[in-house]
């Protein structure tokens, strides 16, 4: 049932929403079509969050969409949106705009996956298809708001905002759900695992970052979770990594650890998640994990090379050690160590490159910062990648791995000017 929930009952504050979301709305409304700011962003906004990013679901379709903007495109095969682009560089943004789709029951899946002739979803199946254990592959048929809706995962995901009009449209009582601290799956939550097994990290990722405002998942929510857990298996590699990520960087790693726990989802859901879980006590990845959400929550940047070469270290060090005791050389050991553990704890995701040489740079700088003589110091902190590598042995000399006063006299030359830079390697010695 379709609701229309005006600001004096859900009082959504304008002022938290951007401007250039409601610019495209607003182009997108005159242009005869209905839109709305939809998903995370009506969330965020009813909790009184500044929502990081918006997007918007309108009737309009992406050709229809592109035509309206100056700087707008079509992206994605699975899922096909439209990016809205404002601005240039480093300060642009992009507003993400969906056609409304539909809702594809399992019944229609089956058909859309069989030899269907003349089934009503016949010219659907062109679009929309599904696997045979129910996983939708792709999802690209329009349909109207309300199965739009249906569609979503959470109730308070699930929600249309009208900058306009400043009414909420709620068709599963997600207000109200936002009101009694719950996150509940729509529809049959087993079901919906199955359709697309990432809302079971979906879930473990809404109820850590809610968690600090006393929600909770719904029990029926919850319940099938770890049943559902071995649906993951299917879901490509390189989309498990995205998806851990997201809950280690997103400014509530540690309360999804705590979620994990809590959940009966502490092992299984990806292996390099398993040993962020198992090691989340040790000093350094507990330091690493602190450290990530009290950088995200004042809006600097994270990488996840960082967080990873911490989780990774002990297995980098061990293999090192064991090296130096059979008498190789220091530094070829521990390119050695280093390849074994990627090998062994990364595995081929492609497309990983960049990840792993960052993570490989901030390993092979540490031995590098225990010589403080000559010229090593000057090359050092020239290096592009120096401070990734700085703030890990900071760490580390946090939980007193290393000797507190090298990483202040690293600290103090890499600010200090030529003279004084001399003196320190002269008094290093
Ligand atoms: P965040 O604040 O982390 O961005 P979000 O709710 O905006 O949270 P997105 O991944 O940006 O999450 O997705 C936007 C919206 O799309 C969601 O709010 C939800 O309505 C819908 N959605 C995203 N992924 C799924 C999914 N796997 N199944 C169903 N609906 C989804
Ligand atoms: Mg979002």
């Amino acid at each position: 049932k379709r609701e229309e929930v005006p600001a004096s009952v859900h009082g959504i504050n304008p002022d938290l929403v951007d401007r250039r979301a409601v610019d495209v709305v607003r182009t997108l409304q005159q242009a005869g079509y209905e839109a709305y700011i939809v998903g995370g962003a009506v969330r965020d906004l009813l909790l009184g969050l500044r929502p990081k990013d918006f997007d918007v679901a309108t009737n309009a379709t992406p050709e229809q969409v592109k035509g309206l903007f100056r700087r707008a495109f079509i992206i994605g095969k699975r899922f096909r949106i439209v990016h809205v682009v404002h601005g240039r560089g480093r300060e642009h943004e992009v507003i993400e705009v969906s056609t409304f789709r539909a809702y594809l029951d399992n019944s229609a899946a089956e058909q859309v996956s069989g030899n269907e002739k003349t089934s009503k979803h016949a010219l659907a199946g062109m679009q929309h298809a599904v696997d045979a254990s129910g996983r939708v592959l792709r999802d690209n048929v329009w349909g109207p708001q309300d199965e739009d809706a249906t569609r979503r995962d959470f109730t308070i995901n699930a929600m249309y905002y009208d900058p306009e009009t400043q009414v909420v449209v709620d068709y599963h009582k997600g207000i109200q759900d936002a009101k009694k601290r719950v996150l509940r799956m729509i529809g049959d939550p087993a079901t919906r695992y199955r359709e697309d097994p990432v809302r079971i990290i979906r879930a473990v990722r809404f109820a850590a970052k809610l968690s600090g405002l006393d929600f909770a998942l719904e029990p029926k929510t919850a319940a099938p979770l770890v049943q559902s857990q071995a649906l993951l298996a299917d879901v490509p590699q390189s989309r498990m990594f995205d998806e851990m990520l997201k809950l280690l960087q997103t400014g509530h790693a540690l309360a999804t650890i705590a979620q994990l726990k809590k959940l009966g989802l502490s092992k299984g859901i990806y292996p390099l998640l398993d040993v962020v879980v198992e090691r989340a006590g040790t000093p350094l990845v507990n330091a690493a994990l602190a450290d990530t959400d009290r950088r995200v929550g004042e809006g600097k940047p994270v990488a996840p090379s960082f967080l990873l070469a911490c989780v990774l270290w002990q297995d980098v060090k061990a293999g090192w050690e064991q090296r130096l005791n059979q008498r190789q050389h220091p530094f070829p050991a521990l390119q050695e160590s280093i390849d074994e553990v990627f090998d062994q704890r990364i595995g081929d995701v492609s497309g990983r490159g960049k990840l792993a040489a960052d993570m490989r740079e901030i390993w092979v700088m540490q031995p590098r910062f225990d010589k403080r003589a000559g010229s090593t110091p000057y090359g050092l902190v020239a290096q592009a990648r120096f401070r990734a590598g700085f703030d890990f042995m900071r760490l580390r000399a946090d939980i007193g791995e290393v000797d507190e006063a090298l990483a202040e006299w690293w600290q103090e030359f890499q600010q200090a000017d030529d003279a004084r830079r001399e003196d320190m390697i002269d008094q290093a010695r």
